[in-house]
Formats: C-alpha cells, sequence, structure tokens
C-alpha cells in the first residue's frame, strides 16, 4: 500500500561489481531507509550493471511509477561508468559539457592540489538541457534530469558523497508526510494464521501492516500516514496486544526479539532460568547470552549431547531413556527438572529431538522423524510444562 501523498522514490545502484556480488550494496539500503523514515515510500530498489542500455532501460521503467529516481554509481572519471550516458540516451538528448560544472571541478581540484586532467571534463557532461548538482565532498558533480512528472537525480557511488548530495539535493525533494510506526514480536502463531487474524481485526485503521518472520518469531510493523497518524497506530497495537494475548510482545529495544523478552520478563520478576540442551546444543543458553543483562537471569546450562551425558550430567534415569527413548516427552521433562534444582533456579527449558537428516532408528521402537523435537520447562513450585 502507497500512502497516499507520500513521494514515491524509485532507487538504481549502477555497478557491475554490485551485480556480479564483488560488493555489497549500501547505498540503497541507506537511502531505503531514511527516505522511508522521512515518509517516502519507496517503490523500488533495482542493481543495473555499467552498461548504458541497461541503465536506460532501468530509469524509463522505473519512472513510470515514482515521482523521483535517484542513481547513485557510474560517475566516475574513467570510460567505465557509464550513468550519464545510460541518461542521455533514455532522454533521447546528447551529452554536453556545462560550463559551470566543468569550473567546480576545477576549482575543488585546484583546493585539492591537483591538476585537472581531460578525462575530468568527462564529468562536467550533463544530457543536453537538464543541469548539474553540486558536490560538496568530492569532484564529481550530480545530474539532475526532469522527465515529465518524474525527476532523476544521479549521485556518486562513494558511500560518503552520495549521503552528503543526498542531504543537499534528495531531501529537500521529499514531501515529509508525518507518520508513525511500532513494532510488536509474535511467537507461537504461524504468519498465514496471524495475518488473517490482524488484517481482519485492524481492517477499519488505515495502518499499514507488515510481517517479517524470523526463526521462531513474527515481527509486526504498523505504520501510519496523515492524519492522527499516532492515535491510530496506538490505537493499532492495543487491538493487536489484546487479540494476540501471550503470543505477542512489544520490543523493548530497537531490534529487540524474544530472547530481548524472556530476559526482560526474567529480570522484572527476579526469576533465573538454567538449560539442559541435547538437540540445541546451547543455542537456547547462546540466545540468552546475546541478550545485554542476561547474567541476572541465566544461571547456568549444559549440553548433554549424548545420551550417557543426560545421565551422567543431569543425572535422569537409565531406566526412563530405555522405557521411553532418549527423544521423548518423559525425559525432555526429567531432563528440565533436574536442570532446575541442580542449578537452583526458578526455571529451567531442555530440549531434546531428531535432528537428522535421517529419522532416528531405535530397535524395537518406532522410528522417529527429523525434525521431532520436546521441549519442557520446569519451574519451582509449578508444574513442568511440555511441547
Ligand atoms: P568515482 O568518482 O569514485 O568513480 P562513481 O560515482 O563512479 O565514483 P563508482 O565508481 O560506481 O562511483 O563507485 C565508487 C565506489 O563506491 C566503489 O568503491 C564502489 O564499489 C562504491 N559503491 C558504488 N555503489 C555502491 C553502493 N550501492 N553501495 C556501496 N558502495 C558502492
Ligand atoms: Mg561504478
Amino acid at each position: 500500500m502507497i500512502h497516499e501523498g507520500a513521494t514515491r522514490v524509485a532507487l538504481v545502484l549502477v555497478g557491475d561489481e554490485l551485480c556480479e556480488g564483488d560488493r555489497r550494496d549500501g547505498n540503497g539500503v541507506w537511502m531505503a531507509r531514511e527516505l522511508t523514515a522521512a515518509g517516502a515510500c519507496v517503490t523500488g530498489m533495482r542493481l543495473v550493471r555499467d552498461d548504458e542500455q541497461e541503465i536506460a532501460d532501468t530509469l524509463t521503467a522505473a519512472s513510470a511509477s515514482a515521482d523521483l529516481v535517484i542513481l547513485s554509481g557510474g560517475l566516475g572519471p574513467t570510460e567505465d561508468d557509464r550513468t550519464r550516458e545510460g541518461m542521455a540516451r533514455a532522454l533521447g538528448v546528447p551529452l554536453v559539457v556545462d560550463e559551470a560544472a566543468l569550473e567546480a571541478i576545477r576549482l575543488c581540484l585546484v583546493r585539492r592540489g591537483r591538476k585537472a586532467t581531460l578525462a575530468r571534463g568527462r564529468q562536467a557532461r550533463v544530457p543536453e538541457g537538464h543541469d548539474w548538482l553540486e558536490n560538496p565532498v568530492g569532484v564529481a558533480p550530480g545530474v539532475r534530469a526532469q522527465v515529465r512528472g518524474t525527476t532523476w537525480i544521479a549521485v556518486p557511488g562513494v558511500p560518503g558523497e552520495m549521503r552528503a548530495m543526498f542531504e543537499l539535493h534528495v531531501r529537500p525533494l521529499v514531501r515529509v508526510v508525518r507518520g508513525a510506526e511500532c513494532k510488536i514480536g509474535v511467537c507461537g502463531r504461524p504468519e498465514p494464521e496471524l495475518a488473517r487474524a490482524l488484517d481482519a481485526e485492524l481492517a477499519s485503521l488505515d495502518v499499514r501492516i507488515g510481517y517479517y518472520p524470523h526463526e521462531g518469531e513474527i515481527t509486526v510493523r504498523l505504520v501510519a500516514r496523515g492524519p492522527e497518524a499516532q492515535s491510530r497506530v496506538a490505537d493499532a497495537r492495543q487491538r493487536a496486544l489484546t487479540l494476540l494475548g501471550e503470543d505477542a510482545w512489544q520490543p523493548n529495544v530497537e531490534g529487540g526479539r524474544i530472547e530481548h523478552e524472556v530476559v526482560r520478563l526474567l529480570t522484572e520478576n527476579a526469576t533465573t532460568v538454567a538449560a539442559a540442551e541435547s538437540i540445541t546444543g546451547g543455542l537456547i543458553a547462546h540466545s540468552l547470552t546475546r541478550v545485554p543483562g542476561a547474567s541476572a537471569v541465566l544461571t547456568c546450562a549444559w549440553v548433554t549431547y549424548a545420551t550417557a551425558s543426560k545421565i551422567d550430567l543431569l543425572g535422569v534415569s537409565d531406566a526412563l531413556i530405555a522405557e521411553h527413548g532418549v527423544v521423548s516427552e518423559p525425559v525432555a521433562r526429567a531432563m528440565a527438572e533436574a536442570a532446575r534444582q541442580r542449578a537452583g533456579t526458578t526455571f529451567a527449558v531442555a530440549s531434546t529431538g531428531v535432528a537428522g537428516p535421517g529419522p532416528l532408528e531405535t530397535p524395537g521402537r518406532p522410528s522417529l522423524p527429523a525434525g521431532r523435537v520436546h521441549v519442557a520447562c520446569a519451574s519451582d513450585g509449578g508444574e513442568t510444562t511440555h511441547e
């Protein structure tokens, strides 16, 4: 959904090195974030080679649905930089030297104690009838062209120059549409089911809902633009939290995930946790220890991968394992209870499962498929739960 009134911006990142995977795009990601925060709508982000025709075609296509197309890269003094040529081809006009741009290049080089070379003249060319743009931190001027309702702005690929040019020439063109947003973390619900429930619940609020799944959880982003954006987002958040109950939380730090919420809740309630991990191999403890402040809540964790270690280190009874198999509900429960007792914590979590790639075959027992996992949580004075 594109909010009415938002400036529609297409980003074109030019460079063979980007298309060949030799360099990761940073300019597009940076601009997209800045533009979105300013209330613009980024309609698309395309990587394109240093090729005149590809650049021309991409520009023409991007212009169909954008008010503003920003190109980064390919403005250097050498023949392999083709962005100006691509713009001129798309416009159907020749490139001509702009005397003011040439003078700006000359002055910049003089200030740096460098000689103006002939090659630099290339950088003073603009499509005939269109403009050059001052570069406050580098030599290469930018280019601006006006094509019916769309403005094209080309800035250098060097990240520092791109950012300075963005501030000077792009940001003022973005209509600021006041907006508000918030994020909610959700776990325990498959994405389609979550989306069905939330989309229906929030349909009347004119709030855009985005779903971003990560391992084991989904971040829901609620965005509103225009009048009363703040209160519409606040209303949407409240309704979502009420609807989702214990499955949802509000991240208390930027990028906060489920482990942040677990540490926060444990801390708030002055409680502690231990872990007895088999299939997760330490992942539970690792997730928690990555959160600042985890030392206040995580006491210790065992990685008991081999069956013998579950018996030796945790004291799980070998008779129980013989009766139910090592990947079973009773063993997960026994691991959690043993860990909690040994660590003296409020809670303990345990995992045991079949990591694969093949199923777990045990003589005299049904085969267990890869991916079958038992998780148990023991609690001081409470019942041990299992999934
Ligand atoms: P120059 O005058 O340096 O030639 P230019 O406008 O021609 O500038 P490029 O040659 O395309 O820009 O790129 C300059 C540097 O910036 C290179 O190191 C390039 O890899 C890097 N760069 C270009 N585009 C991007 C991008 N989208 N994200 C991150 N880095 C980029
Ligand atoms: Mg380049």
